[in-house]
């Protein structure tokens, strides 16, 4: 009886020692290239559905082959075939609720019907899924979040920040953005875009009006918006929609916790995809400068590098296998 307190101690040393040398052996061997091969991302968001973003704002982000996320008030959907375009040229469109209310002047029911009610009116009518959310004057009650977070896949809130991917607290249903007034200068914007690049960051743009709106909120004279896209196109800044940059940062962030499991002389990576994540999500991975050679397996394929020594990897897959 008396030895089991010292047994009871060296089982405790024995188990740690064995958590040690699993680590040990499952020290990961890749990492996530950033923002898809750029130094860093962006994401220009319009709000509200302004007659001037399809007559204007788009044509121009056409001609630049750029994309852009357009959140649309379900109860306010004028030039529906206008908007099936847009969605056709490569945007996405996003849930900005049914009627665009403040979040202190709804109950349970209307929360639930702000978001899932829009979501749903959305999705008939576009026939596509929906994924990303962004709050009315950027107000994410408790309540509308509840519903937001089971309904979509990211949100967008207002905080005048910048998404850091080493940030150990992201939180998805409320990520900031930045937003452009009216009598903001083109170096203002200089100055966010120089700083995003700079830190490596995800710069989200909440934009209203555009010069010649009829009704948007703090509209953005033509030509510092156009001076504004020239000066991310001359930089090394990934452009995508605020759902294809919320999934790869996800899909970054989910494989660096992955867990690693050795099988024979093989290394597991495995992982749980999010609720609500889109179908086609890939990432870029690379190998640990000094680690050992491998090849990279999913579903049964190798996954050849590219001429960098990437991989493009399938978040959806969950699992990724390292052969020696
Ligand atoms: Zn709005």
């Amino acid at each position: 009886m008396n030895q089991t307190p010292l047994r009871s101690f060296f089982v405790v040393l024995a188990l740690l020692l064995n958590v040690r040398l699993f680590a040990q052996n499952a020290q990961p061997q890749l990492q996530v290239v950033p923002w898809n091969g750029h130094k860093a991302a962006t994401s220009l968001t319009f709000d509200d559905g302004d007659p001037v973003h399809l007559d204007v704002v788009i044509p121009d982000l056409n001609k630049r082959h750029l994309h852009a996320t357009f959140f649309l008030i379900a109860n306010k959907l004028d030039r529906k075939d206008d908007w099936r375009q847009v969605l056709k040229a490569g945007h996405e469109i996003g849930n900005h609720t049914l009627d665009h209310l403040h979040a202190k002047e709804l109950d349970a029911s209307q929360e639930n019907a702000q978001v899932v009610g829009a979501q749903n009116v959305l999705q008939k009518e576009f026939g596509v899924p929906i994924y990303s959310f962004a709050y009315p004057f950027s107000e994410a009650s408790p309540g509308l979040k509840g519903w937001v977070s089971k309904t979509v896949f990211a949100a967008r809130g207002g905080a005048p920040e910048m998404t850091f991917p080493s940030d150990k607290t992201i939180d998805w249903f409320n990520l900031p953005a930045k937003t452009t007034m009216s009598n903001y200068p083109f170096s203002t914007y200089q100055g966010w875009i120089d700083e995003d690049l700079s830190a490596g960051d995800w710069l989200v743009w909440m934009i209203h009006g555009v010069e010649g709106t009829a009704w948007g909120w703090q509209p953005v004279p033509l030509k510092v918006l156009d001076q504004m896209l020239d000066y991310l196109q001359s930089k090394d800044i990934w452009v995508g929609t605020f759902t294809e940059v919320a999934s790869y940062l996800r899909a970054w962030k989910t494989f660096e916790a992955a867990t690693i499991t050795p099988k024979g002389t093989d290394r597991i990576y495995s992982w749980t995809v999010p609720d609500h994540c889109p179908t086609n999500v890939t990432f870029l991975v690379k190998a640990l400068p000094g680690g050992p050679t491998f090849e990279l397996w999913q579903n049964g394929q190798k996954i050849l590098p590219d001429s960098q020594g990437r991989y493009r990897v399938s978040f959806n897959a969950a699992m990724l296998t390292l052969r020696p």
